[in-house]
């Protein structure tokens, strides 16, 4: 070091140039890392929207909760990172532990555990009459049904990796949303499976909106469903619409948020014409109402 102090012309220079070798600049040891959550009370078959705020340092971070990942997206307009994670309707409700992981330039991995309340949605019980053939279903057509569900259920682990989705998601039809998500359906007086999605009241031939951008997956008729479709948005979140009369798209075809997609219809299992629409998320079965809700720009 003498050596080369002595070589230098310029002193002052000379120490800019070896003091960061010996005298790190001091860095804080807890970096200011914010984490919010919306909503504040979680339910049972909410969205869950996490927003992280972290220094330049932190340039990726990845979380756990339910035991499955977390997906988190860099979000320019905020200036942050953000996930969604699904609060399926069957999660019992209690305490769980929801762990992240940032990764630091610095400082390595820094591990932040965060205690997540899922309150029950006290979900309702539904009783609807049906025709008989519709309900009571014959070997043939059980097994017709039992096929379409793995066939579609083989869907929702296929969403894109990719974050294809933009900005808030829209209402996909004009109408009244039936909230009746996760009522537990007493059809003909026998209970039957939970009501997975919202019901909208339309006319026959409204026009049908994608709820966002993204990429269809599964176009069908299928025989609870009726003609139906679903769109995938990316890092496990997708969107479906059941009971159509017409799709106008088809599968594999990318789409824009608003773009008219199919018309209402009463096909499959339905009352009267209206759209069924359902979204999952990394599998759990959540409402698509309270995605209308969360502020994604
Ligand atoms: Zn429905």
């Amino acid at each position: 070091m003498k050596t080369t102090l002595r070589h230098c012309k310029h002193l002052l220079i000379c120490l800019t140039a070896i003091l960061p070798l010996f005298y790190p600049i001091p860095l804080p040891a807890n970096p200011i890392v914010q984490v919010s959550f919306t909503p504040k009370i979680i339910k049972q078959g909410d969205v869950l929207l996490i927003t992280v705020k972290a220094g330049p340092w932190i340039h990726r971070i990845s979380g756990a909760l339910f035991d499955k990942t977390i997906r988190f997206y860099r979000n320019p307009g905020r200036d942050a990172y953000t996930a969604l994670v699904g609060i399926d309707l069957d999660t019992y409700p209690k305490r769980y532990t929801l762990s992240l992981s940032l990764e630091d330039e610095r400082e390595g991995i820094i591990k932040k555990d965060f205690e997540i309340q899922v309150a029950s949605a006290d979900f309702r019980t539904q009783r609807l009459t049906l025709p008989k053939e519709k309900v009571d279903l014959d070997e043939e057509t059980l097994k017709r049904v039992n096929l379409e569900k793995e066939e579609i259920d083989k869907i929702w682990d296929i969403s894109t990796t990719d974050h294809l989705w933009e900005g808030n998601f829209i209402k996909p039809v004009e109408g009244v949303i039936d909230d009746n998500f996760g009522f537990r359906r007493v059809i003909n007086g026998e209970p039957r499976s939970s009501h997975t999605g919202i019901d909208i009241d339309a006319p026959e031939g409204a026009p049908v909106y994608a709820a966002n951008q993204g990429r269809v997956v599964f176009t069908g008729d299928q025989f609870l469903s009726g003609k139906g479709l679903v769109i995938d948005h990316g890092l496990g979140l997708l969107t479906m619409y059941f009971h159509l009369s017409e799709i106008l798209v088809t599968a594999g075809e990318d789409v824009k948020k608003g773009q008219v997609i199919a018309r209402v219809g009463k096909t499959g299992r339905a009352t009267g014409p209206h759209l069924h629409w359902g979204l999952r998320l990394n599998g759990a079965r959540v409402n698509p109402a309270s995605m209308l809700n969360l502020s994604l720009e």
